[in-house]
Formats: structure tokens, C-alpha cells, sequence
């Protein structure tokens, strides 16, 4: 029998929710990706690029317009220059930028610090490159970092942290606080930071995203990654990106040749126009908080008079809403899960799937990326558990 070299693991949740979703027709709330059109213009300069001839491979490195985009924009959010042939990389989505990264500076033996909840392709791309993954838990229910903890992991074999914010699955966001702790560690003791900010331009209530783009001396140690799919409503395009300094670019190019070679050509031109004629993000802080607090209104208002209902989580960013059902169910959060999808047709994420060892807070995750009239349904389906429990 074939030894797995990921013995642990099993086909992602995503998958597995989104499959459920499908086969009982409910309200998929559980995987992340929008449920609206994308920008018509988009898709006009995907055919446009096809038409034109650019159906065959990509620059390695990524479309050279694209690249000259990213670095524009990233200089106008952040006010600091990238340089595009040397330090930005376009990749099939920030998966595999993720993917790379890891492969890029971790050997075997090597510890990687990890969160305890992470996002779930962050353990396998270590394990799969002989590192030892180091969970550090993250405080309950703030999910704020433990620093002590943090310091207290780190040894002459610590190599990299992975950092993710605004998180997923928790919809924390790290404060100006945190970023400086996080950087005196990895500067103080010669690490390398993974840093995921795929939700930069997703972050509420006037809160600030700290990325390390816009801090030269850790930039330096750093790999900055993310993720067009969140930006412009593409997830399925599996279009990314990364951002380090040369040195990291390098090795990271080495391993990124040989996975993909490159990413899909006609979507890279599309999105270079895109950015070029717009020069901007759209305002997804906004967009986002209107629905963000719209599901918080339905979700509070099935609770109005109830005593026991579910408990919502703040949410600082990402298009993730936690709740905690604690007060409905004993039931383990991916049965109650499953139950609320094949029972009541609403999907969501148990939240324990972004733990090591599972720890089942009995918390789920809805993707309110949607439609009003879909967060309208999810809220009807869990009024109608609400009622029948
Ligand atoms: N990191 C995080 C935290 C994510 O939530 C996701 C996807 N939702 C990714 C990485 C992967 O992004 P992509 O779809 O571009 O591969
Ligand atoms: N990142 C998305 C989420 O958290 C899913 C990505 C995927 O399906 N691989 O839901």
C-alpha cells in the first residue's frame, strides 16, 4: 500500500460542504467565493485578450503589464515601490503562492509557526516539505495572538511564521500593536515571514490593515501574498500573487516554475487592462460592511426574545461571520453542520476543521459574500432550525 506522505489529511472542507450544499440545494454559506456577477468589463477583456492571441504561456514570472499593475497599485495603497521584474510573481491563485513560499524556505526539520485556528493549505504545504508544524493557539473567544506563547515556542530550529490578517477563519484583524510584536520576532531572531493578506482591502469600521509591504526592514525577510480571486469577486480565475525581495523571489521562482510554470494567460491581459484603465480597487471596505452587517441584523433578529439563539462573533474583516451555537446544540460542529445542511438547507464551515486537534468551540463560519436575497434565505433556514429546536 502506498504510504501517504499527508496521512492526516482528508479532501478539504470546502469541497466536502459545497458538495453538500449542491446535493441538498442549500444555501451555501460554507465555502468562500461571491455569489454575485462579476464586473461585465472583466469578462468583455478576458474574450478581448483571447481574441487577440494571448492563448499561450505566460511570461514564468507573469505577464510583464501585470506585474507593472500590481506594482503601481501597491505603490499608490501603500506608498512604497516593488520592483516588478525582480521582487513580483504571478501565481494560479495565493494557494499556490502559499504553496511556493513554504517549499521556498523551509527544510526538513525546520519549525514553522503556526496559529491555532489557520487556514487549512498552510499545514500541508509545511508537512510536505519536512517541516514541523508548531500550532500556537490562538486566545478564545478574542482570537487574538498569545505572545508569550509565541516567544516561548521559538528555538534555533523556528524558520518562518505564517501569518494571516484579516483572518481566516476567525475575521480577527492584527492591530498596530501585534504587527510590531510579530516584527521584533522575526527580526530579533532571523526568521522569515509568510505573511497571507489575500482580505487587504477587506476590513471594517474604519480599522487599519497593517502589511508588511509597507515596512521595508521586515519586507526584507518576508513573502507577502495575495489573492486577485478576493479582490475582484474571481475566485474561480485562481489568479495571485507574490511579493518579496529578491533574494526570496529567486528561490520562490525556482519552485513556482515547476509547479505551474505560469498562470492562465488571457486572465493575467484581462486583469492588467482592468487595473491599468481603473488604477484602483473598488471599495470593498464598504461593499462588504453593508453585508456584513446586514447578516448581523437577521442573524440578531431571529434571537429577539430568545434567551438561547446563536451568539455572533465580531468581525473585523474577511466576508467570514462566525456564530456560536453553543446554546442550541452539544452536537460537534461538523455534525451540527452537516445537520443545518441536509435538515434546514443552510451550509456553513465548522470551524474546528482549522484546528490540529479539532478543538470543537462549537463555532461555524457563514460567507456572507452574497446576494441580499441569499443572506435573506441563509436567515430564514436558520430561523426555521431555530423554531424546530
Ligand atoms: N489564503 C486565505 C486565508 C484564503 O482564505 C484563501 C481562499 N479563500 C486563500 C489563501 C487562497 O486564495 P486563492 O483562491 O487565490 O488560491
Ligand atoms: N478560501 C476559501 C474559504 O475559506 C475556499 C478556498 C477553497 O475552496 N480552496 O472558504
Amino acid at each position: 500500500m502506498l504510504r501517504s506522505k499527508l496521512p492526516d489529511t482528508g479532501t478539504t472542507i470546502f469541497s466536502v460542504m459545497s458538495a453538500l450544499a449542491a446535493e441538498h440545494n442549500s444555501v451555501n454559506l460554507s465555502q468562500g467565493f461571491p455569489d454575485f456577477p462579476v464586473d461585465p468589463v472583466l469578462t468583455e477583456l478576458v474574450y478581448k485578450a483571447s481574441k487577440e492571441g494571448h492563448n499561450q504561456y505566460a511570461p514564468m514570472a507573469g505577464v510583464n503589464s501585470l506585474r507593472d499593475g500590481i506594482s503601481e497599485l501597491v505603490n499608490k495603497i501603500y506608498g512604497v515601490r516593488k520592483d516588478p521584474e525582480k521582487e513580483i510573481t504571478i501565481t494560479s491563485g495565493a494557494t499556490e503562492a502559499l504553496f511556493a513560499a513554504v517549499s521556498a524556505v523551509v527544510d526538513r526539520g525546520d519549525e514553522v509557526i503556526l496559529f491555532d485556528p489557520s487556514y487549512d493549505s498552510y499545514e500541508p504545504a509545511v508537512l510536505l516539505s519536512g517541516g514541523i508544524p508548531v500550532r500556537i493557539p490562538l486566545t478564545f473567544p478574542e482570537y487574538g495572538l498569545d505572545r508569550e506563547k509565541i516567544i516561548s515556542s521559538i528555538n534555533s530550529k523556528t524558520r518562518l511564521i505564517i501569518l494571516n490578517s484579516p483572518n481566516n477563519p476567525t475575521g480577527a484583524v492584527l492591530s498596530g500593536d501585534d504587527f510590531k510584536f510579530i516584527r521584533k520576532v522575526i527580526l530579533e531572531n532571523d526568521l522569515y515571514l509568510l505573511s497571507d493578506e489575500v482580505y487587504e482591502h477587506i476590513i471594517f469600521d474604519g480599522m487599519k490593515h497593517y502589511s508588511v509591504l509597507s515596512d521595508d526592514e521586515l519586507f526584507r525577510r518576508s513573502f507577502v501574498v495575495s489573492s486577485f480571486g478576493k479582490t475582484f469577486h474571481i475566485t474561480g480565475w485562481k489568479v495571485g500573487y507574490c511579493i518579496a525581495p529578491e533574494e526570496l523571489t529567486t528561490e520562490f521562482r525556482k519552485i513556482h516554475q515547476f509547479l505551474t510554470f505560469s498562470t492562465s494567460t488571457p486572465f493575467q491581459y484581462a486583469l492588467s487592462e482592468y487595473i491599468r484603465e481603473s488604477k484602483r480597487v473598488p471599495d470593498l471596505k464598504g461593499f462588504y460592511e453593508k453585508r456584513r452587517d446586514y447578516f448581523r441584523v437577521l442573524v440578531e433578529s431571529l434571537g429577539a426574545g430568545r434567551e438561547n439563539g446563536f451568539k455572533l462573533f465580531p468581525c473585523g474583516g474577511t466576508y467570514f461571520q462566525l456564530l456560536d451555537y453553543s446554546a442550541l446544540s452539544d452536537e460537534n460542529d461538523l455534525v451540527f453542520a452537516k445537520r443545518l445542511t441536509v435538515e434546514f438547507g443552510i451550509a456553513s464551515i465548522p470551524v474546528s476543521v482549522f484546528y490540529k486537534n479539532n478543538t470543537d468551540n462549537k463555532v461555524l463560519r457563514f460567507c456572507f459574500a452574497k446576494e441580499y436575497s441569499t443572506l435573506d434565505k441563509a436567515a430564514e433556514c436558520l430561523g426555521n432550525f431555530l423554531r424546530n429546536s
